[in-house]
């Protein structure tokens, strides 16, 4: 399975701060999530490319915000995994104030995509990044991933027990059950990129 738009995606740059980011125009989707929680992975399904993201776990590129172009008016863009930090540290500082501003700032930047592990969602700092969003205005859509490692049954009880504190807390998030693995959600996940990237599957 691959998609006209996402396969294209080709690196383009890689920016410390919003201010050496390429012009803010068009369509951006990012993707974020806790380091291991599968964010490498989604994105070469997602883009049907094996080692896409391994170019932004490339030495000075891991803190930066990275630029992959899909065609003069989108991209998609891998923010820096947050790791596993304290409870009570604020996202915000985890990564560079650089980062932050392109978060806040971006016009471009029509959703955030936000990875969590399928069997320990909603930790910490994915509430912290959820209310951030929220304050901010900014669409997200989390991808349950690993879905792979789930019964049918824990994994219907992970998206619904997440989609009833969405839809009471987090109105401006939605979420889907994923798998690199087994590529389970990719077109739902797909919809909804296009969906952000006014793009129309023909
Ligand atoms: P990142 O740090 O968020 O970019 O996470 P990676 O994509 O590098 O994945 C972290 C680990 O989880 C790796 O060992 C992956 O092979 C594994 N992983 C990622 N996605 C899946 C999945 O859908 N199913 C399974 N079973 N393992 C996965």
């Amino acid at each position: 399975m691959q998609h006209p738009l996402y396969q294209k995606a080709t690196y383009l740059k890689s920016a410390p701060n919003l201010s050496h980011c390429p012009e803010d125009i068009g369509y951006e989707v990012a993707f974020a999530g806790r380091s291991n929680a599968g964010k490498s992975s989604a994105l070469n399904v997602l883009t049907s490319q094996k080692s896409l993201a391994r170019t932004s776990k490339t030495p000075g590129r891991t803190q930066m915000i990275n630029f992959f172009q899909l065609d003069e008016q989108r991209s998609l863009v891998d923010l820096p995994g947050y790791g596993f930090a304290k409870v009570n540290v604020n996202v915000k500082k985890l990564w560079e104030a650089g980062l932050a501003e392109y978060i806040e700032k971006r016009d471009a930047l029509k959703g955030l995509v936000l990875m969590m592990d399928g069997r320990h969602p909603l930790q910490p700092l994915d509430v912290m990044m959820l209310d951030w969003t929220k304050e901010i205005g900014l669409p997200v859509h989390v991808l349950l991933t690993k879905a792979d490692k789930l019964s049918k049954n824990q994994a219907s009880q992970a998206l619904f027990g997440l989609q009833k504190t969405l839809k009471q807390d987090y109105p401006h998030a939605s979420a889907q059950l994923f798998s690199s693995l087994n590529k389970q959600g990719l077109d739902q996940a797909w919809l909804k990129l296009d969906e952000w990237m006014a793009f129309e599957r023909g």
